[in-house]
């Protein structure tokens, strides 16, 4: 059955007779219509949502308390659809079903944890400045939110921002990636029935070019949190720069894992494995370099290659898939170009590397693991972002050289690092110079601690109480106790 939505503006469907269609990247099949929408759109769901921070239901003014409940019960709801949720995600991105439901869980963990922050958004007295006055340092919404994300993991990248955005007490227009834009609607229709006013939540589908362009100039909205590659990043804070609109920013990387000959080897070919292969490789903080000491570099790279053999790809309802298609035709066609110029710039092919003909893959963007090993520094591969499941092996000598080597890129969102010595595993931590470090594990987080990137992987940070702080304007009262002398005695009248 073909999903068709139209945009979902103060509370309601609103019609909008252009539609995109999304295809299945895995067979090609019509999946959902979403609709085509226009700047004259888009300023309704910013009219909506403009009211519900203005004047309509007082959103920012609730006490925390209460918003936290709305955002509670939105939890509830997502665990209670979390089958119906899991399916659209799967079949929309592509990805296998059991990572989809993994999503949906950590999208009601984000808003749950969202919700307890709601009860404690911070402020600061300021007492130690006399006796006649007191300083309120307080913390207010920053507005209407206009949040862009991207189809690599649509619930996470979306809770990410809407969860904090809320609990701090903004409201917000949402701009899904055209091609994974049901479940951002479908959340819409549960955070209704979760109680939320009118108008505080609103989704507005299309494309980048249409309705990401108008959300990056329009006057009404206050700040734009964007994720997605750097390059749509850097125009949409260059726009948002005209009105000095707010804007963070959660853009590509290019992590690396390094690996000590000290380490558990086996738990880091496995989490190099998973650092590489999951989402297919479509994540910003994939670990899409292995950074390896020489001395066991051999070793470590059979092992990887063996390990890699038996990744199960899958169609996305397939439970035992470990990797389902690319997310389009062109995408696909992109990463098997990085693929042909690692080759062309010497990099030695291990494993993979090749569009799988066989059926049931042959209608759909399925690409094999990827392994190169002896890359250089000199090569695209080593620098450049593919978003596929390619890893790029390189050797190094020397701890000093590790480092160099993983902050050798423009991108700073990731790193892993693998040793049983503690000193070498903070000291290299520190210098790394990216937003997380793993240490002996990699993509493993909570949502207590903040995420985001040094250099071009963005500005800002999400989750933890940072992520809340970044939807909030920092104010200063400073009140006067007692009578006030005058500033300018002289203009008294005598
Ligand atoms: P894009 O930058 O192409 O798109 C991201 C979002 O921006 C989409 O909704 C897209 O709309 C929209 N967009 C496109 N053009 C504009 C525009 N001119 N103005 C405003 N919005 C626009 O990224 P992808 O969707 O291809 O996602 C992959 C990228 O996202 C990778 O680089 C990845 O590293 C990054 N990413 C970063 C994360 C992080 O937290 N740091 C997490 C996940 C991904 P449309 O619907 O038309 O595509």
């Amino acid at each position: 059955m073909v999903r068709d939505y139209d945009n979902w503006i103060d509370g309601c469907w609103i019609e909008t007779p252009r539609r995109l269609d999304r295809f299945s990247p895995a067979d090609g099949r019509l999946l959902s219509r979403f609709a085509d929408s226009d700047c004259e759109v888009l300023d309704l769901g910013v009219k909506a949502a403009r009211a519900a921070f203005d004047h309509r239901d007082r959103w920012p003014y609730l006490p925390g308390s209460q918003r936290a409940q709305h955002l509670t019960r939105l939890a509830d709801l997502i665990v209670a659809h979390s089958e119906k949720l899991s399916e659209i995600e799967s079949e929309e991105a592509g990805k296998p079903i059991r990572f989809a439901r993994a999503e949906v869980a950590w999208a009601a963990e984000l808003i749950r944890y969202a919700a307890a922050l709601a009860w404690q958004i911070p402020g600061d007295a300021v007492s130690n400045i006399g006796e006649a006055a007191l300083g309120l340092v307080t913390r207010e919404p920053r507005g209407v939110v206009g949040i862009i994300v991207p189809w690599n993991f649509p619930l996470v990248t979306l809770f990410q921002k809407l969860a904090f955005a809320l609990a701090a007490g903004c409201t917000t227009v949402i701009k899904p990636s055209e091609l994974t834009s049901g479940t951002a609607l479908e959340v819409a229709i549960l955070a209704k029935q979760a109680g939320f006013p009118d108008g505080v939540i609103n989704v507005v589908t299309g494309t980048g070019v249409n309705v990401g362009d108008a959300m990056t100039s329009h006057p009404g909205i206050d700040m734009i949190s964007f994720t997605g590659s750097t390059a749509v990043g850097k125009h949409v804070a260059r726009r948002c720069a005209d009105s000095i609109k707010r804007v963070g920013l959660e853009l590509g990387g290019k992590a690396a894992n390094i690996v000590f000959p000290d380490a558990d080897l086996d738990a880091a070919v496995d989490g190099v494995l998973l650092g590489y292969i999951l989402n297919q490789g479509q994540e910003c903080v994939q670990g899409t370099r292995l950074l390896v000491h020489a001395d066991i570099a051999k070793q470590f790279v059979e092992q990887l290659v063996d390990r890699s053999k038996r990744i199960r790809l899958g169609l996305p309802m397939d439970e035992s898939a470990d990797m389902g298609p690319l997310i389009h035709d062109s995408h696909m066609n992109g990463v098997l170009n990085h693929i042909r110029r690692a080759s062309t710039e010497g990099a030695r092919l291990a494993i993979g590397g090749y569009q799988v003909a066989d059926p049931p893959f042959d209608r759909g963007c399925f690409v094999t693991p990827t392994v190169f090993d002896h890359v250089t520094t000199d090569m695209a591969l080593f620098r450049d972002e593919v978003f596929g499941p390619v890893l790029a092996v390189t050797t190094f000598s020397a701890d000093d050289e590790a480092v160099t080597l993983a902050n050798y890129t423009g991108y700073g969102l990731g790193n892993g690092v693998w040793t049983k010595d503690i000193d070498r595993a903070v000291f290299c931590s520190r210098r790394l110079k990216s937003g997380t470090v793993y240490v002996n594990t990699y993509l493993e987080t909570s949502v207590q601690m903040p995420f985001g990137g040094f250099k071009e992987s963005g500005m800002g940070r999400e989750n933890g109480m940072d992520g809340l702080l970044e939807f909030t304007e920092t104010k200063s009262t400073f009140i006067k106790l007692g009578n006030r002398l005058p500033a300018l005695p002289h203009t008294v009248a005598a």
